[in-house]
């Protein structure tokens, strides 16, 4: 009896091993059709093939969607939203609005909460006749194709969803609640070398972990630098990013905002990803001194400064601080720190030696300041100009279908935009 029972026991055990086996075999599988359907789709070209429309057509039951797909079809948009590239689970009306966080020059960014899981993400909606009216979609799409490269490093903001509707962006990020770098810095004046050091080394990683994906941030200023809840660095806003450049490669597009911008950009010459190491040196100068360097209320005068001015570091500084802040604020960009071995000439460089840099990758360096936060929904360190903003009740609304020539030019602009997660994965 008791040999049956082990012997059943053991045909269990192997039935169990193989529908484990067979399950990871299925979810492998699953993963790799989403991902090449993603690629598939994301080409505007295979979007239009009529096979390819008639595959997507397969999701009768969303009324909402159909709504926008009959839009689409009546005015022959070229890849219409029930196209698999547009074909995320997500919709704006799956999430409350709550509150205004955040402004940029597209939209605004919004703390929301997902109806079903009751989770807190930071929802940028962007409108689309803003973005067309300054020729941006490519900076757009950029943001959201670096988001989605972002996979995981953990000072990089994380994309959960991006979506569209007829005139509107949504991208789904982490929530980030200690406020802007920034803001804190503005309370502080300034922050002592410890405290530099450890954002400092936060930022520094990021940006060594895109430059090691062929992607420069360029546009690294404190309002793009958050805290989290237990005060460690988080990047966000990935609309100027370049993508694609090799090691040694360079770009010339004229971005990023006037205090950082390094001398070759001001001079449109070629830049590559030391522009970022640059852009370090003047969050980091800012952080200790309260003001970043060449700083001059005059714009041009400050210009003037960044291209011709020398360095000028006062004494209450430690020497190797000096020589970091030197080797960053190089204006020849061929003798600037980074400009050999990146990261790692900045990861082995002395200021940072009390860093232990597999510690910091970890999270496990305790910051130097907790943000004391008591929970989502606690917007303290968010600037009241905005959280005091009604939210527009237009967000989770579906779109209106009466289209002028302008909104069905916008709603047809940014196919392949959508981005999901395999559904096993969604609001884990
Ligand atoms: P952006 O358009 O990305 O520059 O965002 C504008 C502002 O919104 C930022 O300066 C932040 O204050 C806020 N913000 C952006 N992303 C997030 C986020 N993921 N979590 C919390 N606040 C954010």
């Amino acid at each position: 009896m008791a040999v049956k029972e082990a012997r059943c026991d053991l045909t269990y055990c192997r039935m169990r091993g193989i529908m484990s086996l067979l399950t990871a075999f299925i979810k492998e599988r699953k993963m790799g059709l989403n991902d090449f359907l993603q690629k598939l789709v994301s080409s505007p070209h295979i979007c239009q093939h009529s096979q390819v429309g008639g595959f997507s057509n397969i999701d009768e039951n969303r009324k909402e969607e159909r709504r926008e797909d009959l839009s689409s079809a009546e005015f022959g948009l070229t890849c219409p939203r029930s196209s698999l590239a547009e074909e995320t689970q997500i919709k704006p009306s799956d999430f409350d609005y709550l509150k205004i966080i955040g402004k940029g020059s597209f939209g605004k960014v919004l703390l929301a909460r997902h109806k079903e899981s009751e989770k807190y993400y930071a929802v940028k909606v962007l409108q689309k006749k803003i973005i067309l009216k300054k020729k941006e979609q490519k900076h757009i799409m950029a943001e959201r194709s670096v988001l989605m490269k972002n996979i995981k490093h953990p000072f990089l903001v994380g994309l959960h969803y991006s979506f569209q509707t007829t005139d509107k962006l949504y991208f789904v990020l982490d929530y980030v609640n200690g406020g802007e770098l920034f803001y804190h810095l503005q309370r502080e004046r300034i922050f002592l070398e410890p405290r530099a050091r450890f954002y400092a080394a936060e930022i520094a990683s990021a940006l060594g972990y895109l430059h090691s994906l062929h992607i420069v941030y360029r546009d690294l200023k404190p309002e793009n630098i958050l805290l989290d809840a237990q005060g460690h660095i988080v990047l966000t806003d990935f609309g100027l990013c370049k993508e694609g450049l090799e090691p040694n490669g360079t770009t010339t597009t004229f971005c990023g905002t006037p205090e950082y911008l390094a001398p070759e950009v001001l001079q449109k010459q070629a830049y590559d990803r030391t522009v970022d190491w640059w852009c370090l040196g003047s969050v980091l100068y800012e952080m200790l001194y309260g003001l970043p360097p060449f700083y001059s209320r005059n714009t041009a005068e400050m210009y003037n400064n960044i291209l011709h001015k020398d360095l000028v570091l006062k004494p209450n500084m430690s020497n190797a601080g000096r020589e970091l802040l030197e080797g960053l604020l190089q204006k020849d960009r061929t003798k600037r720190l980074g400009v050999k071995d990146d990261f790692l000439e900045l990861k082995y460089h002395s200021f940072f030696s009390p860093i232990n840099w597999d510690d910091l990758m970890a999270r496990k360096v305790t910051p130097p300041f907790l943000p004391s936060v008591t929970g989502p929904t606690d917007l303290r360190h968010f600037d009241p100009e905005f959280t005091h903003l009604p939210v527009s009740a237009s967000l989770c609304s579906t779109d209106s279908l009466h289209m002028t020539s302008s909104v069905r030019e916008a709603a047809g602009a940014f196919p392949g935009f959508s981005y999901g997660p395999p559904a096993e994965f969604a609001f884990q």
